[in-house]
């Protein structure tokens, strides 16, 4: 089966000359449909830079990245823009909600970007809360909820348009450990039950035990990694 996305010998350098920073350096990779992978490594290694380039948020200095056998460098910005809203689900560590509007009217706004019909939206922004167990916040903004609450709702926005690939950087990062667990168990069921692919980034170590493949960055190089057993 061809995988959903994939990265032939990327780098991506920052800067140029003396102040040049080699975020990756000659990445290839492929992310296989319906698993959960998870990006390890230190801060400063490359994970958000990597993410990024999946998501067509940036472009590689060298190197091609395909996202369903498609490379996504030959897209204008317009294509790339559209096609980052209809196929993919963002999650960022610091959850990204609009404060002014309820976590519904939140789920709603991706719904819309996405470019889903409005006749779906209030099934959908059901089904998608529900599925992170927030159906008695709809109506909270924000500010109303905990932030394992918000992260949950930021999940609910990010997979509503069902997705085939979400990337999450760092999503449990500002949760504490056991929300932390509870978030990416979550994630772990949705690539289950609904057959999503999830990238996520992390250096929590207590995450990665959901993990169906992880991967280590380090200094802009990547590696799969096996744990070592004795
Ligand atoms: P991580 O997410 O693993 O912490 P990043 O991908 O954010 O790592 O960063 C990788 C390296 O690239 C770091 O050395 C960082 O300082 C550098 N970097 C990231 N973004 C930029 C940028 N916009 N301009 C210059 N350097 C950057
Ligand atoms: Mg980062």
């Amino acid at each position: 089966m061809q995988p959903i996305a994939e990265t032939k010998r990327v780098r991506r350098i920052y800067g140029k000359g003396d102040a040049a920073v080699h975020a990756l350096r000659d990445v290839t990779m492929q992310i296989p449909r319906g698993r959960l992978l998870v990006l390890k490594g230190r801060s400063g290694s490359g994970k958000t830079t990597l993410l990024n380039l999946l998501g067509g948020l940036d472009r590689p200095t060298e190197g091609e990245i395909f996202f369903e056998g498609n490379e996504i460098g030959r897209l204008s910005d317009g294509q790339r823009t559209e096609l980052r809203r209809r196929n993919m689900g963002f999650i960022f560590q610091s959850f990204g909600l609009l404060p002014l509007m309820s976590a519904a009217e939140n789920v709603e706004f991706g719904l819309r970007l996405a470019g889903v019909p409005k006749e779906q939206w209030k099934q959908r922004i059901q089904e998608s809360l529900e599925l992170v167990g927030l159906t008695k916040r709809a109506s909270h903004r924000p500010f109303e909820m905990s932030g394992g609450e918000q992260q949950r709702c930021a999940i609910a926005r990010a997979i509503a348009h069902r997705p085939s690939l979400v990337l999450a950087d760092e999503p449990t990062a500002e949760l504490d450990s056991r929300m932390g667990l509870t978030i990416s168990r979550m994630f772990r069921d949705m690539v289950r039950q609904e057959g999503m692919t999830i990238v996520m980034t992390t250096h929590d170590p207590a995450i990665m035990e959901v993990a169906d493949d992880v991967y280590a960055l380090e200094d802009g190089e990547i590696s799969r990694y096996e744990e070592e057993t004795n």
